[in-house]
């Protein structure tokens, strides 16, 4: 008999019930606006910003819209001027170079690895390009930091992070986004917390916190942030940071407070899928596994495998075959953009050359999602699945 498997791979778990209820209390006292507090009250949002920070160590936090604008945001704090040069990961999601085209300056793609991190020597050899590296943790894959902040470091390159896939990772012990000056995250339905929309940003650094602050709107009533620095230093940048609207409310980090409780546990759980599947896809002939770091500290909420140097047809056969089973892969190497796959070459306004190198990465990642509301055995059957379709599509072409 042939296995299908019949979950749902977009289906993530409920808002646990702490936060519906939270949630419900927000709505019952109107008070949405994150800055419209009654008397004596701390508004949700001031609570995540606090709590948040305390998770990563950082000084500062600040809760927004989403992670699209936090990195908007970021650039526009550390001083991204239109016309400016912006290194980035040619292996990444559209919102990435997107923010960057958002200021009117122009991204310059980094190449990719077959652990599909960023390519250091190829960032080596851009590094006098531009002043700023925005730096995407794609779908959880981290780079050696120390390398990474060495080369950019050197050159004052400032870096900033966006770790949409890894909220809850780490390089060596140190949480990801705790490297460059500034770290945006993703608080989107697929990411690790899921308010439907939002994003946090998070800083040391005072004077960017407070040019974040008053860049996502806070007009003058900063002082309600718990997270944020004092009041002496938004005298010094106030009247000259302008308001661009993208603050949080309150309903989404009443949602949220509630999923950084246990934002570590749900990491270990994401974990032991990701090992379950990748144990299964071991050896498989013609597929390569991506070997990670022993400094890498990842969150497993995706999958990915290489099929490198097989042609654009057989891939397109396994990913055909593997759907006719109900396990729904990604492929990264398509001509055309699919749903939330790209590549660097469908960004097309960024008139990037090409990097033969990563395309042949590219066109080999293969890529799936591994939903918490996956059990282990779903995993084993999963990998089955993909283990047996890739056999037989492999050996047709032998
Ligand atoms: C989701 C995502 C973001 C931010 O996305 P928003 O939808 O704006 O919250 C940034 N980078 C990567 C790699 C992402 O996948």
């Amino acid at each position: 008999m042939t296995e299908r498997f019949t979950g749902n791979f977009t289906q993530q778990e409920p808002i646990p019930d702490e936060g519906i209820e939270a949630a419900l209390q927000v709505l019952r006292h109107g008070r949405l606006h994150r800055y419209n507090v009654a008397e004596g009250e701390i508004a949700e949002t001031a609570l995540l910003e606090q709590e948040f920070a305390a998770f990563t160590g950082a000084r500062f936090c600040l809760a927004v819209a989403s992670g699209g604008y936090a990195m908007a945001t970021a650039l526009r704090a550390v001083g991204v001027k239109p016309g400016d040069t912006v290194l980035s990961n040619a292996f990444t999601l559209a919102p990435v170079p997107g923010a960057i085209a958002s200021l009117g300056a122009q991204v310059v793609f980094v190449g990719v690895t077959e652990d599909l991190t960023i390519d250091l020597d190829d960032l080596s050899a851009k590094i006098g390009q531009a002043r700023v590296l925005l730096l995407s943790h794609m779908r959880g894959h981290i780079c050696d930091m120390d390398a990474l902040m060495a080369i950019c470091d050197a050159a004052g390159v400032t870096v900033i992070e966006d770790c949409a896939h890894t909220m809850g990772g780490g390089w060596n012990g140190v949480a990801s986004g705790r490297h460059g000056v500034m770290a945006a995250y993703s608080c989107q339905t697929y990411k690790h917390m899921n308010s439907g929309e939002g994003g946090l940003l998070i800083t040391d650094d005072e004077e960017l916190a407070a040019r974040a602050v008053m860049l996502s709107g806070s007009y003058m009533l900063y002082d309600r942030h718990l997270a944020a620095p004092g009041p002496e230093v938004f005298e010094r940048i106030k009247y000259d940071t302008p308001n661009i609207s993208g603050r949080m409310d309150n309903l989404r980090a009443a949602i949220l407070r509630p999923q950084l409780q246990s934002l570590d546990a749900q990491v270990a759980r994401w974990n032991e899928r990701y090992q379950m599947i990748e144990a299964g896809l071991r050896d498989t002939p013609g597929l390569q596994v991506i070997e990670r770091h022993e400094a890498e500290q990842y969150v497993g909420s995706s999958i990915q495998m290489l099929l490198l140097d097989w042609s654009a047809d057989k891939i397109g056969e396994v990913i055909a075959r593997c759907d006719a089973r109900g396990v729904e892969l990604k492929w990264f190497g398509g001509e055309e953009p699919v749903g939330f796959t790209s590549t660097y070459r469908s960004w097309r306004y960024a008139n990037a050359p090409l990097l033969p190198d990563s395309d042949r990465v590219l066109a080999g990642i293969v890529d799936m999602r591994v939903p918490l509301t996956f059990s282990l055995d779903d995993c084993a059957l999963i990998s089955r699945i993909i283990r047996a379709e890739v056999s037989a599509v492999y050996q047709s072409q032998v």
